[in-house]
């Protein structure tokens, strides 16, 4: 039975990826501090013999027992919202907690895979983003905790496997959405289907022209195993290319859930992406992976579960 430590593993994307290694057939090892994740994302997981939480901060010293054969690496806050109030947190996590994370599967001889992301590319001026770009990153802004926490992930994760020879991976996450974001997270889709739902006013920030590119998160999943399990030491861009307005996004979830809201017009935060699309060219060739889930099946299921979390049915 392989041996899969995941960091991050009670939040929104972790707790997917326990799920899916353990219909593998791995024994998961999730790790969190429970900083911006809940472990009602792995409460139906903790009983199972295959399955065991940690409760650790990842850039503390970590000891597992035993032998391990991946280490996911998915801790860090990951919305802007999230990440703007844990700035400190978010940089140690991405620098300390990567050096940590690494160590540990440099130790236990195991495969590392970086949670890496479309920030990289920052406020982008190549579009769509292919991976030989090297982004436009305001390091000294709002967003530049993260951006530039994640650029030196990067670097330290290929600095490990040049100089170390671990064997390693890096996963550029386009933006992800489903069911287990957190509601009040502040990233869009969570908000805006939370406003409709609750009939308040939909804050769209700017004039909503500027675009992302929405990846259900079973695609989000699969396109990650396949990585974790192929010869790809490059990063991957992992996302879908289907391309939005932030106003198309807005007018999608008012249409599929009706009622009463309206569209409210706020200021666009500082160095916010004026676009973002990934190239998925690489992941297509080398994993043939691309996402099938499409826009209006994965917002009526990500609304199915914020309903009924909103009823309170769990
Ligand atoms: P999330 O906030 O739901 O999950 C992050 C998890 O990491 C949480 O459970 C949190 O408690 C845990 N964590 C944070 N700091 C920690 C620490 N020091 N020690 C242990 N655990 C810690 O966010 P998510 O959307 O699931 O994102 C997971 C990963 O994927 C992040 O690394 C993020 O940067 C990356 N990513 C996500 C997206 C996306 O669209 N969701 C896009 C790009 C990259
Ligand atoms: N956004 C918005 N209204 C919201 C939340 C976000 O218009 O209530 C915009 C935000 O300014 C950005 C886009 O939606 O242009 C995506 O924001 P998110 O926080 O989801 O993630 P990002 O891609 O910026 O990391």
């Amino acid at each position: 039975m392989p041996r899969t430590l995941i960091t991050g593993g009670a939040g929104f994307l972790g707790s997917h990826l326990c799920d899916r290694f353990i219909e593998e057939g791995h024994h998961v090892i999730c790790l969190d501090n429970l900083i911006t994740g809940m472990t009602d994302n792995v409460a139906h997981l903790i009983g199972h013999d295959a399955f065991r939480f940690i409760k650790l901060d990842v850039t503390e010293y970590l000891y597992i027992d035993g032998p391990l054969d991946y280490v996911l690496h998915f801790a860090s806050p990951a919305s802007p919202v999230d990440y703007q109030r844990l700035p400190i947190q978010t940089l140690k996590v991405g620098s300390l907690g990567t050096h940590k994370a690494l160590g540990l599967a440099k130790a236990k001889g195991a495969r590392f895979l970086l949670a890496s992301t479309s920030e990289v590319y920052g406020d982008p001026v190549i579009h769509p983003q292919r991976e030989e770009y090297w982004g436009n990153v305001n390091p000294v802004g709002p967003r530049g905790v993260y951006d530039e926490a994640k650029r030196f992930a990067e670097a330290m994760t290929m600095a490990y496997h040049r100089y170390h020879g671990l064997d390693t991976r890096i996963a550029r996450i386009f933006n992800t959405y489903g069911p287990r974001m957190r509601a009040s997270d502040g990233r869009v889709v969570s908000n805006f289907i939370n406003q409709a739902l609750r009939g308040e006013p939909l804050t769209v920030y700017g004039d909503g022209s500027q675009t992302r590119s929405f990846c259900y998160v079973s695609d989000l999943v699969e396109g990650l195993y396949r990585l974790l399990m192929s010869d790809e030491i490059d990063p991957v861009n992992i996302g879908n290319p289907k391309e939005f307005t932030v106003l198309d996004l807005a007018r999608m979830v008012l249409e599929t859930i009706g009622g009463e809201s309206t569209i409210e017009f706020r200021p666009l935060p500082l160095d916010d992406p004026r676009v973002r699309q990934p190239d998925i060219g690489l992941a297509r060739a080398t994993l043939g992976w691309e996402p099938k889930v499409q826009i209006a099946e994965g917002l009526a299921l990500t609304i199915e579960h914020f309903r009924r979390q909103l009823a309170g049915s769990y």
